[in-house]
C-alpha cells in the first residue's frame, strides 16, 4: 500500500546541499502538506508514495529554492534599468529614485513587488529578504501572497533627515510592530524589523530596533558601509567606525543581518565575526554602481572566517538582474581573483551561499535552504537540455554555476505549492502585468530626472 503524496518531484540528479552534500542520480522528493516527506532514489519513491501530482523527469537538475537576502521590492522596479549609467549616486537618488518613489501609491508598491517577486521565482528564488523600502507593506504582503513564495516583510524606517517616511524613534517603532503584526498570520512571510540604516537612524532608534527584534523572536536588517561614505559619517559623529559604534551601542548579535558591508576595516571584520553578525553581499549592485568590491572585498575574509553571508541582488538599478545564480558565479569569481587562487571557493560553494549558507545567514537553516526531510518544500527543477547544459557536465553544479542562471530554471514549489511551472508563474499572469507597468513606467521616466537621461 504506497502513501498519498502531494508531489513527487523527479530529478536526473537531486543535489540535496545537505550536510554531506549529497547528490543522487535518478533522485526523487516527495513532498506533503507543505514539507519535504522523503529524499530517496525515484525507484524507491515509486514503490513508497502514490502523488497526486508530478515535477521534473530525465533531463533536469533538482536543487534547493534559492534565497535572495536583499532586495528592494518597491522603488526601483517600476523604473526598472532606466536611471542613467553615467550617474552620481546622489544625482540618481535626489532625481530619479525619490521622485519615484514619493509617486508610489499602494497600487504602484504591490505591481512593483509582483513584478519582482515574478522575477526572482521564475530565476528560483524562494525566499525574499525584504529591504524596506515599503511605504504600503499590506500591498506588498498581497504581493507575496499572489506569486506563492516566500520573504519578509518590513518598512522603511528612518529617524534622521528630511525623506519621505522619515519619523521620531516612535512612530518608526510603531510602522515596524504593524508591519511584523501584518505577517503573522502567514506561515510563509516572516516580519523583520527593516531600518534604512547608513547614518539615518540615532542611537536610540537602532537600540529600540534592535530590543523590538529580540522581543518579538524576529531579526533585524539594515545597510551600512556599501561605499565609504558610511565610514566618514560615523567617524565624524562618534568617532567610531559604524560596526564598532553600533557593538558599543549593544546592537550587535546573530539576529542582526547587515546589508553590504563592503568598505570595513580589519577590526570592522573582527566585529561582525565576534558578534555572529550576518552579511548580505549583493556584488551586481557594487560594480553597477562603482562602490569599490575589487577594492576592498572583505566578504571572503568573513566566509574564510567562519562569518554567516547570504547573496542579494538589492535594486532594479543597482545589479538589475534577480538572479541569485549569477549573483554566484560573480561571488566565486570575486574570490577567486582578489586572492589569486583558483583553488578557492568551488561552485559547491558558492550554490551553498545561495542555499543552506544563505538560511545560516537568515537564522532559518532549520526551515529552508537544503532538500532534506521535515523541511518547507521549496524545491528548483532546472532545464539541462537547452543549448548551455550540451553536453550535460558531469557535476551539474558546476554548470549550474559557472556556464548557467536563471534561465535554466524551468519549474518552482515553493511550500510545497507550484509556483512556476515551465517558466511561468502560475499565480499571476505576468502578461496581464505588462500594459499597466509599462504605462506607469512611462509615467515615472517623464517626470523623473529629465535633464539626465541617458542619450
Ligand atoms: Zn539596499
Amino acid at each position: 500500500m504506497r502513501d498519498f503524496v502531494d508531489l513527487l518531484i523527479h530529478g536526473e540528479t537531486v543535489v540535496t546541499m545537505n550536510g554531506d552534500r549529497e547528490q543522487i542520480s535518478n533522485g526523487a522528493i516527495a513532498v506533503n502538506g507543505g514539507r519535504i516527506v522523503a529524499v530517496t532514489t525515484l525507484a524507491d519513491a515509486t514503490e513508497r508514495f502514490e502523488p497526486t501530482a508530478t515535477l521534473g523527469g530525465p533531463g533536469t537538475a533538482v536543487i534547493p529554492g534559492l534565497i535572495n537576502a536583499h532586495q528592494h521590492l518597491t522603488g526601483d522596479r517600476l523604473l526598472r534599468s532606466t536611471i542613467p549609467d553615467n550617474l552620481g549616486l546622489n544625482e540618481a537618488l535626489m532625481q530619479w529614485a525619490l521622485p519615484s518613489h514619493a509617486a508610489h501609491t499602494g497600487d504602484l508598491d504591490e505591481l512593483s513587488a509582483t513584478l519582482s517577486l515574478i522575477e526572482g521565482a521564475t530565476n528560483g528564488v524562494t525566499y525574499t529578504v525584504e529591504a524596506g523600502t515599503v511605504a504600503h507593506p499590506a500591498r506588498v504582503l498581497a504581493a507575496f501572497v499572489a506569486v506563492g513564495v516566500g520573504g519578509t516583510l518590513g518598512s522603511w524606517g528612518w529617524d534622521v533627515g528630511d525623506g519621505p517616511h522619515t519619523g521620531t524613534v516612535n512612530e518608526v517603532l510603531e510602522r515596524q510592530k504593524a508591519s511584523l503584526d501584518l505577517a503573522t498570520d502567514h506561515p510563509s512571510v516572516d516580519g523583520w524589523v527593516t531600518l534604512v540604516g547608513h547614518d539615518l537612524m540615532t542611537d536610540e532608534l537602532v537600540a529600540a530596533a534592535s530590543e523590538l527584534a529580540l522581543a518579538r523572536n524576529t531579526r533585524l536588517t539594515f545597510h551600512i558601509s556599501p561605499s565609504t561614505g558610511d565610514a566618514e559619517a560615523y567617524l565624524a559623529r562618534t568617532g567610531r567606525r559604524p560596526l564598532e559604534h553600533l557593538a558599543a551601542l549593544g546592537v550587535l548579535g546573530s539576529h542582526l543581518l547587515i546589508a553590504h558591508a563592503v568598505h570595513i576595516d580589519d577590526s570592522e571584520v573582527r566585529v561582525i565575526l565576534d558578534h555572529d553578525v550576518a552579511v548580505a553581499s549583493c556584488p551586481w549592485a557594487y560594480l553597477r554602481l562603482g562602490q569599490g568590491i575589487t577594492q576592498s572585498f572583505r566578504h571572503q575574509q568573513l566566509i574564510r572566517g567562519g562569518g554567516r553571508l547570504a547573496l542579494g541582488c538589492d535594486s532594479e538599478n543597482a545589479g538589475d538582474s534577480i538572479d541569485i545564480l549569477l549573483a554566484a558565479r560573480l561571488f566565486a569569481g570575486l574570490v577567486k581573483d582578489s586572492t589569486g587562487d583558483p583553488t578557492l571557493y568551488t561552485a559547491k560553494q558558492a550554490l551553498a551561499l545561495a542555499t543552506i549558507d544563505g538560511a545560516r545567514a537568515l537564522g532559518m537553516e532549520h526551515e529552508i535552504g537544503s532538500l532534506e526531510v521535515g523541511k518547507r518544500a521549496d524545491v528548483v527543477v532546472v532545464d539541462t537540455t537547452g543549448p548551455t547544459w550540451t553536453p550535460r557536465p558531469h557535476d551539474p553544479v558546476i554548470g549550474l554555476i559557472w556556464a548557467s542562471d536563471g534561465r535554466s530554471v524551468r519549474d518552482v514549489v515553493a511550500s510545497g505549492r507550484i509556483v512556476v511551472r515551465d517558466g511561468m508563474c502560475t499565480g499571476i499572469d505576468l502578461a496581464s502585468l505588462a500594459a499597466e507597468a509599462q504605462e506607469v513606467h512611462s509615467q515615472l521616466v517623464s517626470r523623473c530626472g529629465a535633464h539626465t537621461r541617458n542619450e
